[in-house]
């Protein structure tokens, strides 16, 4: 195999392809953040050729499919998706949309998970999207290939098997890895929990409270899911305990409140780090997932893959070693799209060479700095990716770098304002409905009435 021995001939080659229309992608996934990517490489059409979507499912739409049953399918596939029932979206759809592609004016603003998915399916008809997806095929492994250059890899096969080509490697120039980041639960490791004799469940498997109804039930964890899924148990009268380590972030609700669960006795009784002890039917794990990309090696691109991080990653997106290939969404405590569309046209003009690249050093010192300094403030190591205030600054800065509007103001006031609604209002924010007046403006609507 060819060795590049600079930089530079890289560059060149680069450049060449660029300017031959030849840069070919592969974008694992078909959800929310492979469809944007694919949209903008579509867009592109001078400097990439039309993308490779390899999507181990028949549809698009990733997280928003849902799936009444749990487990695996019939083809040994674990479910994707940990959509439940009855969930409404926790951002309002003039926050939550791509900036550039609104939900229908129509709907009120907190959405059922199936309009989610309807949007997603308009967008990828819209963008032309489908024609490019390879649905029923499953990406099985990403390799950089051993071309090295003083600033990285330059291709990446790509190996998949199902669809109608079975299995296959195929070449490409880069690599989008938008394999979704709510699939693979995380199970914390909680000494004695071989004791529980209950039901024990991870929110991954959660779809509706109905088989709960009247049971006692602890839910760990408070974050969207823990108390969202503690609202719907106690709509059926289960007695929910919620155990969590956070001071509460909302006032109180038709719940108790424990801390942290720090071990399960002999007996089965969970015990909670204040010395309490409760015998649950249930025992709900809403503990968050797990990065998981059974497809890398992550040491072939110099990353470190936690359970909570993945490091480093140059804007939390690109391997310093492999500036060709992105993981888009680790954040977390974001906007989801307006996320994926800013880390993607990033991306993009990263790879169009628009964007002036520090080198590899340069970029792992300064994510390096980053976590030392979030750390320093106190930030625990299992909350490093969550962005919250800063996604602002940061889709500002990527923005800045690659030469596009960042998300409009309108977002960030909207955001800021339905997010101390739900501190306040936990089971009633979602009756809200607002309009976007302009970039800058929002205003709070009634519905009307046939809607
Ligand atoms: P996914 O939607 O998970 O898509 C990943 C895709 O990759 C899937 O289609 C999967 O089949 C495919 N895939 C995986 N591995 C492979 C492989 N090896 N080969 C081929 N294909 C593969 N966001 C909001 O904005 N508002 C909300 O209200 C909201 N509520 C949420 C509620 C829940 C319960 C969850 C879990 C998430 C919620 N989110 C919400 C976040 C949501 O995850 C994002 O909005 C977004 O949809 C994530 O998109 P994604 O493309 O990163 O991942």
């Amino acid at each position: 195999q060819t060795r590049y021995s600079s930089a530079e001939v890289e560059r060149v080659r680069v450049t060449k392809c660029r300017m031959s229309g030849q840069l070919r992608v592969a974008v694992v996934g078909a959800g929310g953040a492979g469809l944007c990517a694919a949209r903008h490489i579509l867009s592109r059409q001078g400097v990439f050729r039309p993308p490779v979507v390899y999507e181990l499912s028949s549809a698009v739409g990733g997280t928003w499919v849902y799936e009444e049953c749990t487990g695996c399918h019939e083809n040994g596939l674990p479910i994707h998706s940990s959509m439940y029932r009855d969930l409404r979206t926790n951002l309002p759809k003039e926050v939550m949309m791509f900036p550039d592609f609104p939900f229908d004016p129509q709907l009120p603003s907190f959405l059922p998970h199936q309009e989610v998915l309807r949007y997603l399916e308009r967008y990828s008809q819209h963008y032309g999207i489908t024609p490019h997806i390879r649905f029923e095929t499953v990406v099985e492994e990403v390799k950089p290939v051993t071309m090295e250059t003083g600033e990285g890899k330059l291709t990446w096969e790509v190996t998949s098997s199902g669809g109608q080509c079975g299995r296959r490697t195929e070449t490409f120039d880069a690599v989008f890895v938008c394999n979704g980041h709510y699939s693979d639960p995380h199970l914390p490791s909680i000494p004695g929990l071989e004791h529980f004799k209950g039901t024990l469940l991870h929110s991954h498997s959660y779809r509706y409270p109905d088989p709960f109804a009247g049971q006692s039930v602890v839910v760990l964890g408070a974050g969207p899911s823990g108390l969202d899924i503690s609202f719907e148990l106690a709509s059926v009268n289960a007695q929910v305990t919620l155990s969590h380590g956070r001071p509460p972030a909302v006032p109180p609700a038709p719940r108790s409140s424990r801390p942290p669960v720090c071990r399960v006795l002999k007996d089965g009784a969970v015990q909670f780090q204040d010395g309490e002890v409760a015998h649950p039917q249930v025992l709900l794990l809403c503990t968050g997932y797990r990065f998981s990309y059974p497809f890398l090696d992550p040491t072939q691109l110099g990353l470190q893959v936690q359970t909570h991080l993945v490091s480093p990653l140059y804007k939390h997106l690109l391997p310093p070693a492999c500036p060709s290939l992105f993981i888009v969404g680790v954040c977390k405590v974001i906007c989801p799209f307006p996320h994926f569309h800013s880390q993607v046209q990033f991306a993009l003009a990263v790879l169009e060479g628009t964007v002036s690249m520090p080198s590899k050093a340069e970029m792992e010192e300064e994510v390096q700095r980053e976590m030392e300094r979030k750390l320093a403030e106190g930030v625990k190591p299992q909350h490093l990716l969550n962005l919250e205030w800063s996604q602002w600054e940061y889709y500002q800065a990527l923005a800045g770098m690659g030469g596009f509007s960042p998300p409009p103001p309108v977002t960030q006031s909207l955001y800021e304002e339905v997010r101390q609604q739900r501190q306040r209002h936990p089971q009633k924010y979602r009756q809200l409905n607002y309009r976007l007046i302009s970039d800058t403006q929002w205003e709070e609507v009634e519905l009307q009435p046939n809607r």
